[in-house]
């Protein structure tokens, strides 16, 4: 392989734009192209940076044909920086697929290492950091997500998962339902200007979470390990009548509604009967 022919892994920021290391501006200038997710997106870091090497689209819908065709220029000599809109590329982001074909080419990989909203949320969950599992995005069908999150139960791990703000109320209500007990965070715009950090026990984060009226930003969700002398929280009265007042604006009938919010509390169906009928 002639010299310089390589593939430079560049994690870039999650928000704020001044989280890029010296080294991953050196290799996004020395590159000979920059295969990027989404070129619009790279742009703008390249333009804050006052960079010009050329940008090539390499999201997930070109990524497996695209490869090959990078491989063979870094062969013949092309340093290629691989970006992707933000934070690590391969994480939950295109990038894998190259890395893999560059490896199995002989082409060496550098990884430059930065931001990923992973350790981040992590970090500033304040769960315990022992041991953590990340599972990506959660499957969006109930049954295969619900047999997902028993595999996990036994695992003596914070979980850590990417959500979309708008699906975030409805799996935090089903991490509740298969994860009772725990202690659960919610880590929202990480280092832009309106972060959030949400810690709860999961229940009683699932009913304030559903209350919003809408949640904006990029999240993380989490959930701590179970721990054996973790006693949940008896939950407040007007906890459970946010939660009972959300499900039921959802469409979900009484009488489902304190089923499953006497579920997700782990407290007597009695008492959220009670709390549904103004007693
Ligand atoms: N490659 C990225 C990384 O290393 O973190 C992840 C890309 S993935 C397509 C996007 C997801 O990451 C979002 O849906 C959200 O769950 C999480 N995320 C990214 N930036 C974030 C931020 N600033 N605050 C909270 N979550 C963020």
């Amino acid at each position: 392989m002639p010299d310089g022919g390589r593939l430079l892994v560049v994690a870039t920021p999650i928000g704020n734009l001044g989280d890029i290391t010296l080294r991953a501006l050196d290799a996004l200038r020395e590159a000979r192209v920059i295969a990027a997710e989404d070129t619009r997106v790279t742009r703008k870091l390249l333009t804050r940076y006052e960079i010009s090497t050329p940008l090539e689209r390499f999201d997930e819908h070109v990524a497996r044909r695209r490869a090959p065709e990078l491989v063979a220029r870094m062969l013949e000599g092309d340093a290629i920086a691989l970006v992707s809109d933000a934070g690590t590329p391969g994480i939950s982001d295109p990038g894998e697929q190259l890395v893999d074909a560059a490896l199995e080419a002989g082409v060496s990989v550098e990884v430059l290492p930065g931001p990923s909203a992973i350790v981040t949320a992590l970090v500033a969950s304040g769960l315990p950091t022992h041991a953590f599992y990340f599972g990506g995005f959660l499957p969006r069908k109930a049954g295969e997500r619900t047999r997902y999150l028993e595999s996990l139960v036994a695992l003596d791990a914070t979980l850590v998962f990417y959500e979309s703000p708008k699906r975030a109320a409805a799996t935090l209500a089903a991490l509740a339902e298969a994860l009772p007990g725990r202690r659960a965070a919610l880590a929202r715009e990480l280092t832009k200007l309106h972060e959030e950090v949400v810690r709860a026990p999961i229940a009683e984060l699932a009913a304030r979470i559903g209350a919003r009226e809408e949640l904006k930003g990029e999240v993380v969700l989490l959930v701590g390990p179970r721990t054996a002398d973790f006693i949940p929280e008896a939950p407040a009265d007007d906890v459970i009548r946010a939660r009972l007042a959300t499900l039921e604006a959802s469409g979900i009938r009484r009488s489902e509604a304190v089923k499953q919010v006497a579920v997700e509390f782990g407290v007597a169906r009695k008492r959220v009967y009670e709390l549904a009928h103004g007693e």
